[in-house]
């Protein structure tokens, strides 16, 4: 005897078809889900979620961004995930520390505008946590309300309760209407929450994809606040399980998913700890990965109606804060959408 576990078929209409199980597509789901509307299956190409970007996220929940649109959606972000059940947000705190003090003055501004608490500190401060070495660190801030994202975790809680679908590519979107590797769906609204492919499917200009890389160096560390350091030599690292992970802040120009860790992100990394004499630099680098950020030229992120097609909404361009976001982007994103299901257009 022949037993077949049932699994359901793709269905042939649903309200919302979001492509993309990132970030983008899962805080969509989740945020419309929280406004009611529960008639939306997201479509991930690949056998599991998380394989590109949202995936290999660094984790690092920081609020205060390079300018005032991404730091809305981060602050807001970071509001929400705190709100979530389990281990999504650690209270970790985040130092940023900067090359010059005109630049943390105007986070010291960005902050107070956005109603962040922050401490303003000197190198000692964060000498006292991490080894930076002779790092030219003119100011630092302590933001007590940053902390660190279990990215696993946060895209398993976005996408609770909503039907993905994986394995699924979308070759060719038309009017009201998805053509997959598994059949066809008509719906209402389209969301295109590509990543690095954002536009491939519409024709519309392709964003700007940077590759960054990622590391675990073995060391002794202790949890508690990372550091980012901004300006000349940027660099980020916190507190693993493992050792440090740490990045360079590397930023070659890619094609869409290619993110195989290279050697010129490794050497990158090995310079600046070297430029900066700290211990880290003769450390062994236990694991490397890297991945890509899209931005639009303007790198603020496309979020909403697109102005020509009715039925079709972005959730694109989340660049290098969308895991911290995530749940803001949904919201904006989910706006958009409930305005287009309630036009009935
Ligand atoms: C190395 C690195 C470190 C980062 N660190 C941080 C951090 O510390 N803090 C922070 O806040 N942010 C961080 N980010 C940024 C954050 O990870 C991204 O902004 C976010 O993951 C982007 O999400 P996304 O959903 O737009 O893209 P993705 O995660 O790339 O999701 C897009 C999905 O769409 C799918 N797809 C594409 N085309 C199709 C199709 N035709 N049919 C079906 N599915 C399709 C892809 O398979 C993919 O799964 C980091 C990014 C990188 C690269």
């Amino acid at each position: 005897m022949c037993y077949k576990t049932a699994v359901p078929e793709l269905p042939q209409r649903a309200s919302v078809v979001i492509i993309g199980g990132g970030f983008a597509g899962a805080a969509t789901a989740w945020a419309l889900r929280r406004a009611g509307v529960s008639d939306v299956i997201v479509l991930e190409r690949e056998m599991a979620l998380g394989r590109y970007a949202s995936g290999r996220s660094a984790g690092l929940g920081r609020q205060l961004a390079e300018d005032d649109h991404t730091t809305a959606l981060t602050v807001r972000g970071a509001q929400l995930i705190r709100e979530m059940k389990g281990d999504v947000w650690r209270p970790t705190g985040g130092i940023l520390s900067f090359d010059s003090a005109e630049l943390a003055d105007a986070y010291v501004e960005r902050a107070q505008r956005f109603g962040v608490p922050v401490e303003v500190g000197d190198r000692a401060a964060v000498q006292g946590r991490w080894p930076v070495g002779e790092l030219k660190i003119a100011k630092a801030l302590y933001v007590a309300s940053d902390g660190t994202i279990d990215v696993t975790q946060l895209l398993r809680e976005l996408v609770k309760k909503t039907r993905v679908e994986v394995s699924c590519g979308v070759e060719r979107i038309e009017p009201h209407r998805v053509i997959t590797t598994k059949g066809a769906i008509e719906a209402q609204v389209i969301v295109d929450a590509t990543g690095a492919w954002a536009g491939g499917l519409t024709g519309d200009e392709p964003l700007l994809l940077y590759k960054r890389h990622v590391f675990i160096i073995e060391n002794e560390s202790e949890p508690g606040p990372w550091l980012w350091h901004l300006g000349a030599g940027e660099m980020y690292m916190r507190h693993d399980g493992e050792g440090v992970l740490m990045s360079p802040c590397d930023a070659a120009r890619s094609e869409p998913g290619h993110q195989e860790p290279d050697l010129v992100g490794e050497a990158h990394v090995r310079k600046l700890l070297e430029d900066a004499e700290m211990p880290l630099a003769n450390a062994i680098i236990t694991r490397r990965w890297a991945c890509q950020r899209a931005f639009r030229p303007d790198r603020k992120m496309r979020l909403g109606r697109d102005d020509q097609r009715p039925w079709l909404v972005w959730a694109a361009g989340l660049g290098g804060h969308g895991a911290t976001a995530a749940p803001a982007v949904g919201e904006a994103v989910a706006a958009a959408v409930v305005e287009r299901l309630q036009s009935g257009q």
